[in-house]
């Protein structure tokens, strides 16, 4: 018996937001809206959006002792998350310095601070998380020595989702422990590399499983996703939506797949669940703000 359906391991970050009429170039100031601060980061998000679907869900993180940890402390717990694994302090909580025009273009400086600072001997000292949840799943916007230490501490019989977001090459180590490997069309040309032949996201799919993953799927945006295995590719229909901001929808998509996997369902299943919370995701604004609860997915 599993105490927690999901262990998210990855980054928390704070998200300032300033809207300008034209990005500043170099040596320029420019006037901009109001700061807005929200909780992000991918470790955050996929926490959030799986309790808000009523995973019991457990996240191990590093934030700062100062004001934006406090916020992304109280967003995990607003949305039922069970931050006994967030550890504070060592580096400032990390940062996304976003300015975005009136078109949506935006520039985004990140610091990744206290995601920086969580160590293979952080993921040592929380074993008893490990042992107590059914699927584990991580993202790149932590140290990969990190993502290697927890590969080595998955309980006998859990899972391990990865998204390689942000993309880089992986040890074989590492992409052998993933069920599956989640990517969409820019991580699997990166994480391929020269590697990469064939012309179809089903060709990539194919190429990535050769490289080690018990399975892959590949997320398509507004065109659904597919799922590949020893049993072959499938793809899974897209659901058409009126899409708002499409932020947070691979961490939705994510959460919602790591959580359907550990209830048992089929890889397939599990996919075309999450790409109605994925679809869900992107007719609201923000990221975690606009994660769906199961109901209003089964509304949908
Ligand atoms: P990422 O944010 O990692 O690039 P995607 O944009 O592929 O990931 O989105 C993840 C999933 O969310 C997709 O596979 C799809 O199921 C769903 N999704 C994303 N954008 C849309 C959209 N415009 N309409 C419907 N579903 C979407």
């Amino acid at each position: 018996m599993y105490d927690y359906d999901l262990l998210v391991v990855g980054s928390a970050n704070a998200d300032l937001v300033i809207g300008v009429e034209r990005r500043p170039g170099a040596g320029e100031t420019v006037l901009g809206s109001d700061l807005a601060v929200h909780p992000g980061g991918k470790g955050a998000n996929q926490a959030v959006a799986a309790a808000r679907l009523g995973a019991r869900t457990a996240l191990l993180a590093r934030v700062g002792d100062d004001g934006h940890g406090r916020l992304l402390l109280d967003s995990q717990r607003a949305a039922g998350v069970d931050t006994v694994g967030v550890l504070v302090g060592g580096a400032p909580t990390g940062v996304a310095l976003i300015t975005v025009d009136p078109s949506g273009d935006n520039s985004i400086v990140v610091s990744p601070g206290a995601n920086g600072r969580l160590t293979p001997e952080d993921v040592r000292a929380a074993a008893s998380l490990f042992q107590a949840s059914r699927v584990v799943s991580a993202q790149l916007e932590i140290p990969l020595e990190t993502v290697v230490e927890v590969v080595r501490s998955l309980a006998d019989g859990s899972r391990f989702v990865l998204n390689p977001s942000p993309p880089r090459p992986l040890p074989s180590e590492v992409l052998a422990a993933c069920d599956p490997l989640i990517v969409n069309e820019h991580e699997a040309k990166v994480i391929l590399g020269d590697s990469a032949v064939g012309e179809t996201p089903e060709d990539w799919a194919r190429i990535l499983l050769a490289k080690g993953p018990r399975s892959v799927v590949v997320t398509l945006g507004a065109q659904g996703a597919l799922v590949a295995s020893a049993q072959g590719v499938t793809r899974v229909p897209s659901v058409k939506v009126d899409a708002v901001d499409t932020t947070g929808a691979g961490d939705a998509f994510t959460a919602a797949l790591a959580w359907k996997l550990g209830a048992g369902s089929s890889l397939a299943e599990a996919a075309a669940y999450a790409a109605r919370v994925g679809a869900a995701a992107v007719t609201k604004q923000g990221a975690q703000e606009s994660f769906p609860t199961a109901a209003e997915v089964e509304a949908r």
